[in-house]
C-alpha cells in the first residue's frame, strides 16, 4: 500500500516545528523550463484542476516564519533580495571575489534578503557557520535549503512514509521528522529520496533505486541540476542520474527545490515581500534566473559559478538583468531605486 499521497489529496495543515524553513509549507513538483525529462510537472497539472494546488503556489507561510516584520522604509520602493549561494557567494565553499562587501552593503542598507540554495551537501546550520566564517553577515534562518524544503514537501504529501535516501553529505539534521530507512535492512522503501551527487551515486545504489521505483515507489528529487562547480571544475550533479532513473523506471521525479515555484514562493512569505519588489541572484540561468521569472520575481544572472556563455546564448529565456558577479548588486540596487 502507497503510503504517499498525492497534493491533490492532501489535507494536511502546514507544520509548525521548530525549524522554521522545514515547517513551511512544501513544495510542488515544477515543470523544469528547459523541458529537458520534465518531471512531477504532469502530476502537479491533474492536481492543479481541482485547485488544489493553488494555495502552495500563494505560498502561505508558517505563524512563525510568516513575515519578518516591515524593513526597507528608507529605500523607497522595497526591494527585497533572494541569493542562490554556490557559484554565486562561494565556489568550493570560499568566497567569490566582493561578495562578502555585497551581502555586508545590502545588510547595512536593511536590504531584506534570503539565501536559497540547492546545496545538499550541508545541513542549514553548517552552511551558516561556513559563510559566517568567510565573513558574510548570514544565520541559519537566512537560509532555505533543498533538503529542508524536501523534509516539508514529504512530511505534508507522504506523512510516515519509509524513505530511502541517496544523498552525498548529511543533511539528516534538516530530514528531522522524515523517516529515513537504510538500504539493505529489509525495510522496502515507499519513496525513493534522491538529493546531491556524489561517490555514494554507485551502480549498486542507483540500481537499488532503479529496483523500489520498479515495486511502485515514489521518486522525490531535491533538484535535477546537471552540474555545479568547484575549484575543479564542473562536476556532474543530480540531474545527469535522475534521467537514467526516470528513463528505466518509467517513473516522474517531483522536484523539490529550484525551480519548484513554492520554493520561491516560502522564501517571499518568509521576507513578507512580493514577488515584483524582489530579485533572485542565481549563476542558474534555468532554474535560479528563469524560474523565479516566472513567478514574477525579477531574475539577475551573474556571469561566476557554473555560468558558461553557450548555455546563456541557448537558454529558454532572457534575463532581466546580467551581470559580472554578485559584487554588482548593490549598484544595481541603486539605479532600480533611482528608476522607481
Ligand atoms: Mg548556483
Amino acid at each position: 500500500m502507497r503510503l504517499c499521497r498525492s497534493s491533490a489529496d492532501s489535507s494536511a495543515s502546514p507544520g509548525s516545528g521548530p525549524e522554521g524553513w522545514s515547517r513551511l509549507p512544501a513544495s510542488l513538483p515544477q515543470r523544469h523550463p528547459t523541458g529537458y525529462a520534465t518531471t512531477g510537472a504532469d502530476r502537479h497539472d491533474r492536481h492543479h484542476s481541482d485547485g488544489s494546488c493553488e494555495a502552495h503556489r500563494l505560498g502561505r507561510g508558517s505563524p512563525r516564519f510568516a513575515r519578518r516584520g516591515a524593513y526597507g522604509l528608507a529605500m523607497g520602493r522595497v526591494r527585497a533580495v533572494l541569493l542562490d549561494v554556490d557559484g554565486v557567494l562561494t565556489v568550493s565553499w570560499k568566497p567569490l571575489p566582493g561578495a562578502v562587501e555585497a551581502v555586508r552593503r545590502l545588510r547595512d542598507e536593511g536590504v531584506p534578503l534570503a539565501l536559497l540554495t540547492n546545496t545538499t551537501s550541508r545541513t542549514r546550520a553548517s552552511i551558516a557557520e561556513v559563510l559566517a566564517r568567510a565573513g558574510f553577515p548570514v544565520g541559519a534562518e537566512d537560509i532555505l535549503t533543498a533538503p529542508s524544503v524536501t523534509a516539508a514537501y514529504l512530511e505534508e504529501h507522504c506523512p510516515g512514509a519509509r524513505c530511502l535516501l541517496l544523498n552525498s553529505g548529511d543533511v539528516r539534521d534538516d530530514l528531522a521528522g522524515v523517516r529515513l530507512v537504510e538500504p539493505g535492512d529489509g525495510t522496502v522503501p515507499d519513496v525513493v529520496v534522491v538529493g546531491g551527487a556524489g561517490p555514494e551515486f554507485g551502480y549498486e545504489a542507483l540500481n537499488r533505486a532503479f529496483g523500489h521505483l520498479q515495486r511502485g515507489a515514489r521518486l522525490v528529487a531535491m533538484h535535477r541540476n546537471l552540474y555545479w562547480r568547484t575549484d575543479a571544475g564542473l562536476q556532474l550533479d543530480t540531474g545527469a542520474f535522475l534521467l537514467g532513473l526516470e528513463r528505466a523506471a518509467r517513473t516522474e521525479a517531483e522536484v523539490t527545490g529550484k525551480p519548484a515555484a513554492s520554493f520561491f514562493a516560502t522564501a517571499l512569505a518568509h521576507l513578507g515581500a512580493g514577488p515584483e519588489e524582489t530579485l533572485m541572484v542565481g549563476d542558474d540561468i534555468e532554474s535560479d534566473v528563469l524560474a523565479a521569472q516566472r513567478h514574477g520575481i525579477g531574475g539577475v544572472l551573474v556571469r561566476t559559478g557554473k555560468y558558461l556563455p553557450e548555455t546563456h546564448r541557448a537558454a529558454s529565456g532572457t534575463p532581466d538583468h546580467v551581470l559580472d558577479s554578485v559584487a554588482d548588486v548593490p549598484a544595481l540596487l541603486e539605479r532600480l531605486r533611482q528608476r522607481s
